[in-house]
């Protein structure tokens, strides 16, 4: 199959769908990690599909909706500083942090620039050599190569106005956490595709070892998310836990090394801030000191004060998969995509907005 028409073939999603009901005949909780499978999942109709034994729950691969109050404070007050351009990928703009947004700030005279990219940002910095041009890196695996190569380039171009605040995170060590924590019982996970293509599968190995959950990494297409649960029903229904792929045009079980040592040059594993379940160690990305000439957080002086969570907000305990949106007070009250309270509902792949967006607001 090459093209995305024939991932979406309706009789080939039927195959699976009746095979997933003939094989599946105990209560299953399957999560996926990643926002843009709870996007697809809920764009596709395909939960209505799924036997009722099946539950499926969201976890915390939403980078917009992981980063925390605290940091996303430190990028305001960075706004707020003389000579400075902040840019950032367009969904953190409306993220309301504990005293005002990136928007909010841009509307009283800051200079924030949406970027699609860490390019973007360079080119800025290019065309501004006045000013310092800060980048927002936020993003998982997946990101954190491109952005490694824009820093390397921002130094073989000798462009000495360009800094990241790295806001990374990875994605195995928060797992790890999550499952450490035991506040959720999983059966599966649906693991993450575009993350996996740069880790490969190996790095979710301990999941199966030491929790008896199943695995399969998926893509995005309904096709891809329906082999992958019908491969983690059919290791549940014959008690089997392994790291399996459904996903195999884009990941490798080793990952891809490039990336992996352009992202390793750079960075270096670091603690992060994650809303919700707070500074988890080893789980971030920070650049190491060769570059640190980079480094937002290392050349500013900034003092954001303490962070505190939006009142009645539950995305916290939504990114953990203990609560869904439909247990918080203000989803489609208060908190609206127009008007939002949390980054759930600002996030084009946060879980609050896709519940929103695609009708699920009576479970
Ligand atoms: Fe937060 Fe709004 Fe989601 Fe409630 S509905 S958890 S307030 S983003």
């Amino acid at each position: 199959m090459k093209y995305v028409e024939e991932f979406r073939n309706p009789e080939l999603a039927k195959k699976l769908i009746d095979r997933i009901h003939r094989r599946s005949t105990r209560p299953a909780r399957l999560m996926e990690f990643c926002g843009g499978h709870t996007v697809a999942i809920f764009k596709h109709g395909l939960r209505q599909l799924l036997p009722p034994n099946i539950q499926m729950l969201s976890g915390p691969g939403c980078p917009v909706c992981v980063t925390s109050s605290a940091d996303l404070d430190r990028a305001i007050a960075l706004s707020q500083l003389p000579n400075v351009i902040i840019t950032s990928f367009g969904d953190m703009i409306r993220v309301p942090g504990s005293y005002s947004s990136l928007r909010q700030a841009r509307a009283e005279g800051s200079d924030i620039r949406i970027v699609y990219s860490a390019q973007d940002a360079l080119y800025i910095a290019s065309d501004n050599p006045d000013k310092s041009v800060i980048f927002i890196g936020i993003g998982f695996e997946t990101t954190a190569p491109t952005v490694a190569a824009t820093i390397l380039q921002a130094e073989q171009e000798r462009i000495n106005n360009f800094y990241v605040l790295s806001l990374h995170k990875l994605c195995p060590p928060i797992m790890k956490t999550l499952l450490a924590l035991g506040e959720v019982r999983l059966d599966g996970i649906i693991c993450p595709g575009h993350v996996s293509a740069i880790i490969g599968s190996r790095p979710y190995q301990f999941i199966p070892d030491n929790y008896d959950i199943a695995c399969v990494v998926s893509g995005f297409e309904p096709l891809d998310i329906l082999l992958c649960i019908d491969m983690l029903v059919n290791q549940i229904e014959t008690g089997r836990h392994e790291v399996e792929i459904a996903y195999r045009r884009g990941v490798k079980p080793e990952g891809n090394q490039p990336a992996l040592e352009l992202m390793g040059s750079v960075f270096e594993v670091s603690e992060a801030d994650w809303r919700g379940i707070g500074v988890v160690p080893t789980s971030g990305l920070m650049l190491k000191k060769g570059y640190r000439q980079f480094d937002a957080g290392a050349n500013f002086d900034i003092n954001p004060g303490p962070s505190h969570e939006a009142k009645g907000c539950i995305c916290g305990s939504i990114l953990r998969g203990v609560s869904t949106p439909l247990d918080c007070k203000l989803f489609h009250n208060s908190c609206t995509p127009e008007h939002p309270v949390g980054p759930c509902m600002v996030s084009s792949e946060g879980s609050c907005a896709t519940y929103y967006n695609y009708g699920d607001t009576d479970e």
